[in-house]
């Protein structure tokens, strides 16, 4: 999220936050699986969503695709601006929004966006395209969707109607979380700098080499250029990597995201931010493993009717305190959050 990028201005702090990351369930609701809303699109949903716009300018000369929308909403001292790319508009009187979609099932993905789209974040995103444009016109538009399927092509219309009492309704609670979200970033930010005060090297003296090394990333940091580093094995890279660019990261009241190619090279970097917090310093890590190693059944299908832990995944959550975790704990990983719940039934992450 981008809750981290802040800018003072005359009064209020501005925040941006990508439509993807805005229109979200308040409170969040449903399951791990295809249609959940929730993920990012597949690199096959581009190629359909391509191939409609080109069929849609070629047969209506009032459409545009791929039209930027921004919005901004004031709330307790934060400006946030919402920015989008609508997938076409039909700049007809009134206007017609149309966003393409594309699942494997799309009947399915129809009746639950038929049924409830302030409940998905698909309805919740073309409901504010349309409430965007309304507040910029004073004109509400016609919002549809076009759901194609990734199977066989076929295809089908479902329009939307934009009830504005009943989106603004949604706004005021999902504006009330991104204040608490904002304040949370702000605090999150003031404790890596106040960490970054006093950080410093484990070990009371860096191998030969390990100053070379910490000198190079510095000054890669300092001039803003990408450094790619070859180190001999037994040198201390992953501490020696880690403490400048934890300590330049912390100091900008920001995180550090460490990728390693294997599972097994987790429990290098977990040492070394161990080491860290062995000198006092509080700060704290988060390793992300991919499902298949942690899975709970015997394949990681995520879908509610197979897997009884993605049935309602995202209500679970804070139901069962999964995202207090961070506040609590100082190192957090797959089996750490789920060992001690697997007497409740269906939570895994
Ligand atoms: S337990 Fe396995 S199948 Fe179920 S949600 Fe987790 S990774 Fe997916």
């Amino acid at each position: 999220m981008v809750l981290d990028e802040m800018h003072t201005l005359t009064k209020s702090k501005l925040i941006t936050i990508s439509l993807h990351d805005f229109a979200l369930p308040v409170p969040r609701s449903g399951s791990i699986e295809a249609h959940s809303g929730y993920g990012r699109s597949a690199a096959d949903g581009r190629e359909i969503h391509q191939r409609v716009q080109k069929k849609r300018a070629k047969a209506d000369p009032l459409y545009q695709a791929e039209v930027p929308v921004s919005c901004l909403f004031e709330r307790d001292g934060y400006c946030f601006r919402v920015d989008g790319r609508l997938d076409g508009i039909f700049r007809h009187d009134p206007p017609k929004i149309e966003e393409i979609k594309s699942a494997f099932n799309v009947r399915e993905l129809s009746r639950r966006l038929a049924g409830n789209p302030l409940g998905h974040p698909y309805g919740l995103q073309l409901l504010s395209y349309g409430y965007f444009n309304w507040r910029e016109h004073q004109v509400s538009p016609a919002l549809s969707f076009h759901l194609v399927s990734s199977r066989s092509g076929e295809a089908e219309n479902l329009d939307i109607p934009l009830d504005l009492p009943l989106y603004e309704q949604w706004l005021d609670s999902r504006l009330d979380e991104l204040v608490i979200e904002a304040k949370q970033a702000e605090k999150r930010a003031a404790r890596r700098r106040k960490i970054a005060a006093g950080f410093t090297f484990p070990f009371a003296n860096p191998r030969p080499g390990q100053i070379e090394l910490m000198q190079e990333i510095e000054q890669g940091m300092a001039e803003g250029k990408p450094l790619l580093i070859q180190a001999p094995t037994g040198l201390g890279k992953t501490v020696g990597v880690l403490y400048p660019v934890l300590r330049e990261a912390l100091g900008r009241g920001q995180r550090v995201v460490y990728v390693t190619p294997k599972n097994s090279q987790h429990s290098v970097a977990e040492d070394a931010v161990s080491r860290f917090q062995e000198t006092g310093a509080r700060v704290k890590s988060l390793s992300i493993t991919a499902k298949a190693k942690i899975c709970f059944k015997n394949e990681p299908l995520c879908n509610p009717d197979y897997c009884e832990y993605a049935r309602d995944y995202y209500a679970k959550l804070p139901a069962h305190g999964i995202l207090d975790l961070p506040g609590k704990e100082t190192e957090i990983d797959g089996p750490r959050v789920s060992r001690p719940r697997r007497t409740v039934p269906g939570l895994s992450i």
